[in-house]
């Protein structure tokens, strides 16, 4: 079968922090309405806790989520026991892994693509993204910005994995 291909859009502080609380640390409505661009239309793979954070399968885009819990189960969305099988249900159609913490960490080997929000600031974070190898990612694309309602300054940053011969 070919795999498809995947891409992880994550957005992360300026110490990879992306989470507290089963929550966002910022409220950045560029950055949601980057993520709403960059995922649509294609299927999204998410932990359970982070659907929980989200409450709601997000719409036009097929929602898979992975749970160990074999009955966790919720209207409008695809539920799974594990990451081979979230890549299962896919097949060839490419697809974007878009967190959590424990899900970024387990999918970032089998990932071809990153898409980032850096954020230039540290935020209170109890979740966060694994470091970025530049041995293994290179940066391929990067869109600088200043948020003048947060005061802090991002970019729109995109990763490709280095083919090994
Ligand atoms: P996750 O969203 O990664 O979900 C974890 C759950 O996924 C586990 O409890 C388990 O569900 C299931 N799971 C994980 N690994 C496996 C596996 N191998 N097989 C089967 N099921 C598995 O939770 P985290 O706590 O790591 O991350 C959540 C945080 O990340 C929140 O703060 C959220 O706001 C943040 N976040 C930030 C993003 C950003 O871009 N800044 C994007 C997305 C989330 P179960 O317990 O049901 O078995």
């Amino acid at each position: 079968m070919i795999q498809s291909k995947l891409t992880i859009v994550v957005a992360t502080d300026a110490q990879r922090g992306i989470g507290i609380r089963n929550s966002l640390p910022w409220r950045l409505k560029e950055d949601m309405a980057h993520f709403k661009r960059t995922t649509m239309g294609h299927p999204v793979i998410m932990g359970r806790k982070t659907f929980e954070s989200i409450g709601k399968p997000l719409p036009n885009r097929r929602n898979i989520v992975i749970s160990r819990n074999r009955d966790w189960r919720h209207e409008g969305v695809e539920a799974v026991t594990s990451i081979d099988a979230a890549l299962g249900l896919i097949g060839a159609v490419p697809a974007c892994v878009i967190g959590g913490a424990q899900i970024y960490a387990e999918a970032l080997p089998l990932t071809d693509r990153l898409i980032v929000t850096e954020i230039g600031k540290t935020f209170d974070c109890d979740a966060f993204f694994p470091e970025i190898d530049t041995k293994r990612w290179k940066e391929v694309t990067r869109e600088q910005y200043h948020s003048q309602e947060n005061g802090f300054d991002y970019a729109f940053v995109t990763y490709e994995r280095i083919q090994e011969n």
